[in-house]
């Protein structure tokens, strides 16, 4: 039986009518940018978020850009983040202009170490970008904290965590804006890139807004320079099916990581994954540690199971951020795990007979 990381497929065949429905409503009507469908979700989006306002946008790079901006970082300033995450995070802080500082991670919960945060902090430091990763959420009061006490933004970097908790509530929520990806793959993912910003801040809102539709809110009355990042009316139109879903899927993801980690907590070599006292994890991936990783991964996919690496190699070592100068072991937990990490088939799809498959042959290979 052949496993894959994650099925959009099997997904698709469960909304099918829905969806296709949606898609030639918005077909119909005309309204492939921004319109009605984009919206609609926005508001049920906002909804689920527990936040008073949301803002579709072309894709969760772009909203973590546009909130960075919107609370007026840019030029000169620096902004906290850890490395261990997926490498837009540290692009959009570039490309506003800003400089990507590192802290290490939390070894319990891959999210930003919070003991580490305030001795990386300079007159220059503006904002801080949590990572949500894998859909566990990073400990918040803690960043609100020494936030509030050196005057800095949070941007939550929500883009793996939709319908998280934190202290039962939502990620995204805590933040002067939350920033999510809507990518296929995402726990909401769209037919296509697209994403969005949630924040009770209305002021951010309504910068991001413009500043998404070349900085104008008026039609060819341009007030700022802006960007053309907008929710494509058909995005929004799939996103709102999946609204009604999203909360079973979520379950189900659950679920699965607790099978998992039930099936696996004897095998002496692997370390499953923990929740902190104060998350409710939504298992975007579900990620173990083992001893001599690219050999397990690759056993494992010649044995038909998708078992994948997020990510191999933390963003400081990566090319690109060699201006940095952080070489090797500037960050000695991100840089294990990157060494480490192996994220196991996990989709609210899975059968009971695949999830005894994939701990078969996982306790097989592990030995
Ligand atoms: C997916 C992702 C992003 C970027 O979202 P896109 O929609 O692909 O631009 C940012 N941060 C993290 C942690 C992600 O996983």
């Amino acid at each position: 039986m052949k496993i894959p990381q994650a099925d959009l497929k099997a997904q698709y065949a469960t909304i099918k009518n829905e969806v296709m429905q949606a898609i030639s409503g918005v077909i119909e009507n005309t309204q492939f940018v921004r319109g009605p469908a984009s919206k609609a979700f926005e508001e049920s989006f906002a909804r689920y978020c527990e936040t008073e306002f949301a803002v579709g946008v072309a894709n969760g790079t772009d909203a973590l850009m546009l909130a960075l901006r919107a609370v007026g970082i840019g030029a000169g300033d620096e902004v906290i983040t850890s490395p261990f995450t997926f490498t837009a995070t540290g692009e959009a802080i570039h490309w506003v202009g800003a400089k990507p500082v590192f802290v290490d991670i939390d070894p319990e919960n891959y999210t930003i170490d919070v003991s580490k945060i305030e001795e990386k902090i300079t007159d220059r430091t503006r904002a801080i970008i949590p990572v949500h990763l894998y859909g566990h959420p990073a400990d918040m009061d803690a960043i609100l904290q020494i936030a509030r006490k050196h005057d800095l933004k949070v941007i939550e970097d929500a883009a793996q965590a939709h319908g998280a908790l934190y202290k039962g509530r939502k990620a995204g929520c805590f933040g002067h804006a939350g920033c999510f990806s809507f990518y296929p793959g995402k726990n909401l993912g769209a037919y296509g890139d697209a994403g969005g910003v949630v924040t009770n801040d209305a002021k951010v809102i309504e910068n991001i807004r413009k500043l998404g539709d070349h900085g104008s809110s008026k039609k060819y009355e341009n007030d700022m320079l802006g960007f053309n990042s907008r929710l494509d009316g058909i995005q929004g139109a799939v996103l709102n099916v999946k609204m009604k879903y999203i909360a079973q899927w979520t379950k189900r993801r659950r679920e699965i990581a607790q099978y998992y980690n039930e099936a696996l907590k004897d095998a002496a070599a692997i370390e499953t994954p923990k929740e902190s006292s104060w998350a409710e994890a939504v298992y975007h991936l579900y990620v173990i540690q083992v001893d001599n990783r690219d050999e397990i991964k690759q056993k494992l996919n010649e044995a038909g199971i998708g078992a994948a690496i997020h990510y191999p190699r933390p963003l400081h070592l990566q090319a690109c951020y060699d201006f940095l100068g952080q070489g090797k072991g500037s960050f000695p937990v991100s840089e294990r795990a990157g060494e480490r990490v192996l994220s196991l088939p996990n989709y609210p799809e899975m059968t009971e007979g695949m999830l005894v498959e994939v701990v078969g042959k996982v306790k097989e290979v592990v030995g």
